[in-house]
C-alpha cells in the first residue's frame, strides 16, 4: 500500500505502541496515530509517510473500540500532558504491564518472566495526584492572560487552569494571579522578544502536611511585580499556604527556573512525608511528583532489598536521598550517590530532619564513585539499589557492581528498555531475577516505573 501526505484513509487499531499509540494495519503497511484506541475504527489523514510506515492523524472516530472513554479533561487532546486520558484507566494499567514483560521478555532474553511479575499496582484514584505543577503564563489570540500547559512538541499554550492530575488547589491559585496581573497591568514574558515579567508559576503541594507552595519564576527580581504583598494576602487565604517565593530566571532560555530564589513569605520550602520519613521540599528540589504511590514504589524496594538491620546498602542515582533514607530506617548503614550537588546538600538535610545518622551521601557520577571507592577503599555491600535516569546505568557502573558481589540488586527504572538492557548484563554476570514489580505512577501518560530484584546466584 503506498500513501500519500494528506491523504485519507479509514484504519482498524490492531496494536499499540510503546508510548501508547494506536497501530493500524492497511495492507501490511503500518500506521501510526496518537489517541487512537485498539479495536476503534477511524477516518485517519496521513501525515508522514516512511517506507515501511507511517504516521496519521485520528480525523474521526467511526466506531469507538469498547476500551475508549471520553477524557475528562476538555484539553487533553491539544495539551502534551496526557496521552492516554481516551483509554480506560484498566487498559492504561494493561498495556504498562505488557509493555514491561514485552521489553524484558525482547530485549532482556527471559522466556517466562511474567511468572515472576506481581500484578501491576495502579492507583486508587488515578486523578488529581500530582504535587508539582509548573504552569506556563502568556497570552493568547485575543490578548487575554493564559496559564496552562505547552501543547505537544511545541511551546503553544493550552489554557488550563483545572488540570485533572493535578492537586485542585492549582485552579484557586492561578485564577488569584492571573486576576492580580490583569488589575496591575503586569506582563506575561515573551520568550520570542524575552520581553515581559511573568514566565512560570511553579506549585508543590505536601500531601501529607497540607502545606503548599507557590513559586512565581519572573524574568526580574520581586521588586518588579507591582503590589506583591497584595497578591501575598490574597493567596494566603487559600489553606495550606505556607511558602511564597519568587524564582529569577532572566536567561532566554526553555530552562524554566533560574538559580536565585527570592523569598516573600514563609520558608523558601515546604515539607511532605513518604510513609514515616520527612523531606525538605525547595522550589528548586527534586522529589517524586506522585507521592502516594512513591510509597508504593520504595516499599517494593524495601521488601526487595530485604533489609535485617545489619545490611550495608549502596543506593545509586540517589537524588534527594529519598530512598537512601527510606532504606536506612531497617539497614546498617546507606551511602547514596547522586551527581548534582544541590541534591545531595537536601539529601542531608532530610538526613538531619529525621535524626537519621546511618546514612553517608558522595556527589559524583556513580560510576565514577563506586569503582573508586571500591578500588581504593575496598567498599563493600549487601545489597544495591540503582535508580538511574532513562539512559539506565552505565557499563563501568554494572561492572564495578558485579565485582562487589552483593546479595541482592534492587532495579529501579523509568524505562523498561534500558532495564531490560541493564538486567540482561546482569543475568550473564551471575544474577538472576527474581521478583519483578510494576507501579503506576503516572497515570494517562505512557510512562511506567518498575521494580526488579535479582539475586546472586551461588556457585
Ligand atoms: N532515587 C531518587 C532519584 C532518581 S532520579 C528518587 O527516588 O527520588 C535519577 C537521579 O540520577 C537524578 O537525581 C539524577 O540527577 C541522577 N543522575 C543522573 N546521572 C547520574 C550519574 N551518572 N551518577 C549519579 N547520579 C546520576
Amino acid at each position: 500500500m503506498e500513501f500519500k501526505k494528506n491523504q485519507m484513509a479509514e484504519v482498524y487499531i490492531d496494536d499499540m505502541g510503546n508510548e501508547g499509540e494506536g497501530i493500524g494495519h492497511v495492507d501490511g503497511y503500518a500506521l501510526f496515530l496518537k489517541n487512537a484506541v485498539v479495536g476503534d475504527r477511524v477516518q485517519a489523514k496521513i501525515i508522514k509517510t516512511k517506507k515501511n510506515y507511517g504516521y496519521a492523524r485520528v480525523e474521526k472516530v467511526l466506531e469507538p473500540s469498547k476500551d475508549r472513554v471520553t477524557p475528562v479533561c476538555p484539553v487533553a487532546r491539544p495539551c502534551g500532558g496526557c496521552t492516554l486520558q481516551h483509554l480506560s484507566y484498566e487498559k492504561q494499567l494493561e498495556f504498562k504491564f505488557r509493555k514491561v514483560k514485552n521489553c524484558l521478555e525482547r530485549i532482556g532474553g527471559l522466556k517466562d518472566i511474567e511468572d515472576k511479575m506481581e500484578p501491576i499496582y495502579g492507583m486508587e484514584e488515578p486523578y488529581h495526584y500530582r504535587n508539582k505543577a509548573q504552569f506556563p503564563v502568556g497570552v493568547n489570540k485575543a490578548g487575554d492572560l493564559v496559564a496552562g500547559f505547552y501543547a505537544g512538541k511545541s511551546h503553544q499554550i493550552i489554557p488550563c487552569i483545572d488540570c485533572a492530575i493535578q492537586h485542585p488547589v492549582n485552579q484557586r491559585i492561578l485564577k488569584k494571579i492571573l486576576d492580580h496581573m490583569e488589575k496591575n497591568h503586569i506582563q506575561a514574558y515573551d520568550e520570542k522578544t524575552g520581553n515581559g515579567l511573568v514566565r512560570h508559576i511553579v506549585t508543590r503541594v505536601g500531601f501529607s502536611t497540607g502545606e503548599v507552595m507557590v513559586c512565581l519564576v519572573l524574568n526580574g527580581t520581586k521588586k518588579k511585580f507591582r503590589n506583591l504583598d497584595q497578591l501575598t494576602d490574597s493567596l494566603l487565604e487559600i489553606e495550606g499556604m505556607t511558602s511564597i517565593c519568587v524564582n529569577v530566571n532572566r536567561e532566554r532560555t526553555n530552562k524554566i527556573l533560574g538559580d536565585q530564589i527570592q523569598e516573600v513569605y514563609g520558608p523558601p520550602y515546604i515539607y511532605d512525608d513518604i510513609g514515616n520519613v520527612r523531606y525538605q521540599i525547595g522550589p528548586l528540589s527534586f522529589f517524586q511528583v506522585n507521592p502516594k504511590q512513591t510509597k508504593v514504589l520504595y516499599e517494593k524496594a524495601m521488601e526487595y532489598a530485604g533489609l535485617t538491620g545489619d545490611e550495608t546498602v549502596w543506593d545509586l542515582y540517589c537524588g534527594i536521598g529519598t530512598i537512601s533514607l527510606f532504606l536506612a530506617q531497617k539497614a546498617k548503614q546507606v551511602y547514596g550517590v547522586e551527581i548534582v550537588p544541590a541534591a545531595i546538600d537536601d539529601a542531608k538535610i532530610n538526613a538531619k530532619i529525621n535524626n537519621i545518622t546511618n546514612a553517608e551521601f558522595f556527589v559524583g557520577k556513580a560510576e565514577e564513585v563506586l569503582p573508586r571507592e571500591y578500588e581504593r577503599n575496598g567498599v563493600y555491600a549487601d545489597v544495591i539499589v540503582v535508580d538511574p535516569p532513562r539512559k539506565g546505568c552505565d557499563k563501568k557502573l554494572l561492572d564495578t557492581m558485579v565485582q562487589m558481589k552483593p546479595k541482592r540488586i534492587v532495579y529501579v527504572s523509568c524505562d523498561p528498555a534500558t532495564l531490560a538492557r541493564d538486567v540482561k548484563i546482569l543475568g550473564e554476570n551471575g544474577y538472576q531475577v527474581s521478583k519483578v514489580s510494576v507501579v503506576d505512577q503516572f497515570s494517562h501518560s505512557g510512562h511506567v516505573e518498575t521494580v526488579v530484584l535479582m539475586s546472586r546466584v551461588e556457585k
